[in-house]
């Protein structure tokens, strides 16, 4: 039987060393990546779920270029091996693909980046997916059988969820991980101008409630109370039954984490029964204080209205993690300052700060590159959201790189991050004795 080994690149990066070193002694952030690290990769098991029995699989995540990784993946002896990564680790990607290369095993490069990329990408692999690896991953299988493998595969329409295959999440192995992954959609109805989501992942379409389920089911057969990090870039902003998927989840006995729009913190039919549903904490991006994205259509909102909105959604129990970018047009020293205090003195129970990055295939990116201000001496490997990688105006590079450390500093500061600690804890009791 053919074998196919999926090896997705997981994890955050950091290229500048300063931001490292303040990510290491830095509690909050160091939790936060250390959780990222180990989620199980959705796509690849997924696709590992609608691989025909006539083939085998196994599953090998890397937090990073590994020689011992390529032994363990190379004694399976597969016939393709299938790679997914994002911008920061493509590099890492492009790597582990060019040591099976030499070995004469086939590989195949998918995700975000690889979706944006396909010329380059397919320079370092034997064949690219391009968008929904659903979509053409038959195809894929099929041509490595007839040895006619195509140099690109790109699907002819954004794949149905209706026909999502259960991910085969029995790869994983003995340890179940800390967090599990489900998606109850993909893309996003807007179109901010910084974000890959709603462009590079399709229309934006809601999976049906019974896959759902039987997604809940199967992550119910290894955890009776298991917690899920949905996989999706905003849940709620469709037009779907939620009460339907707020009563699925809350029957699954999941506790999970999800993205939303600050609009939800507006929204009685979802505000009264999230928390009960198994949520404990949603991000929410807040962007930028200082810029106003294009995009953002309905979800840019009144600073004061969206505080409104986050101070009704942890009233209601459910923690908030207000989200913000730094380097936007117009920041300077002063702008930074004002950033920190407004987090410092907001109702958030949780903040995650990062760096404007212009991720190919976004507006930002085309714009920067357009007027020549992205950074030539930085590469893929940079595009991590902690480094800088365009001219930002009116600060300079360094100017940026140390506001942005600045802020890091004061805002997950020891007594901040115990004073945030403390707030979610409240928020959770509150509702658990309510
Ligand atoms: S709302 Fe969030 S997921 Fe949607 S386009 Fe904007 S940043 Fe991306």
């Amino acid at each position: 039987m053919p074998h196919v080994a999926f090896v997705p690149l997981t994890g955050l990066r950091v290229g500048t060393d300063e931001v490292r070193e303040l990510g290491m002694t830095l509690p909050g952030l160091k939790t936060r990546v250390g959780a990222l690290t180990e989620l199980p990769a959705l796509g690849l098991l997924t696709l590992a779920g609608m691989t025909p029995e006539t083939w085998t699989s196994s599953y090998h995540p890397a937090a990073d270029w590994d020689e011992s990784l390529v032994e363990e993946v190379f004694e399976t002896e597969p016939a393709l091996v299938a790679i997914s990564a994002l911008t920061a680790s493509i590099d890492e990607a492009y790597r582990i693909s060019a040591a099976f290369r030499a070995r004469k095993t086939a590989v195949v490069i998918g995700g975000l980046h690889a979706t944006v990329c396909a010329e380059e990408a397919a320079q370092h692999a034997d064949a690219v997916v391009v968008g929904d690896g659903e979509s053409v991953w038959h195809d894929v299988l099929a041509d490595i059988e007839r040895k006619s493998l195509r140099r690109i595969y790109r699907g002819t329409g954004p794949f149905d969820l209706a026909q999502a295959p259960l991910p085969r999440f029995d790869l994983l192995g003995e340890r179940a991980p800390a967090r599990w992954t489900l998606q109850t959609e993909r893309g996003c109805p807007f179109a901010c101008d910084f974000c890959g989501a709603s462009r590079l992942l399709g229309p934006f379409r809601e999976k049906p409630i019974e896959r759902i389920r039987a997604e809940l089911v199967e992550i119910n057969r290894y955890s009776q109370r298991p917690w899920l990090e949905l996989a999706d870039d905003n849940t709620f902003a469709g037009g779907r039954d939620v009460d339907e998927l707020l009563t699925t989840l809350g029957d699954s006995g999941a506790r999970y984490f999800t993205e939303v729009d600050w609009r939800i913190g507006e929204r009685p039919d979802v505000l009264q029964r999230l928390a009960e549903s198994g949520c404990v904490q949603v991000l929410i991006g807040v962007e930028s204080l200082e810029f106003r994205y294009p995009g953002m259509g309905a979800k840019q909102g009144q600073t004061e209205r969206m505080m409104d909105a986050i101070r009704a959604i942890q009233e209601a129990g459910v923690v908030v993690n207000g989200c913000f970018i730094v380097g936007a047009d117009g920041e300077t020293d002063a702008s930074l300052d004002h950033l920190t205090r407004f987090i410092l003195e907001s109702p958030l129970a949780e903040v995650q700060i990062t760096l404007q990055t212009p991720f190919p295939g976004t507006g930002l990116f085309e714009r920067l590159k357009h007027r020549g201000r992205l950074l030539a001496d930085r590469g893929w490997s940079h595009y991590t959201l902690f480094d800088v990688t365009y001219h930002p105006k009116p600060l300079t590079v360094e100017q940026l790189e140390s506001g942005f450390r600045r802020v890091l500093a004061s805002v997950f500061a020891k007594p901040e991050v115990e004073r945030r600690s403390a707030l979610r804890k409240d928020i959770w009791r509150r509702h658990s004795t309510s």
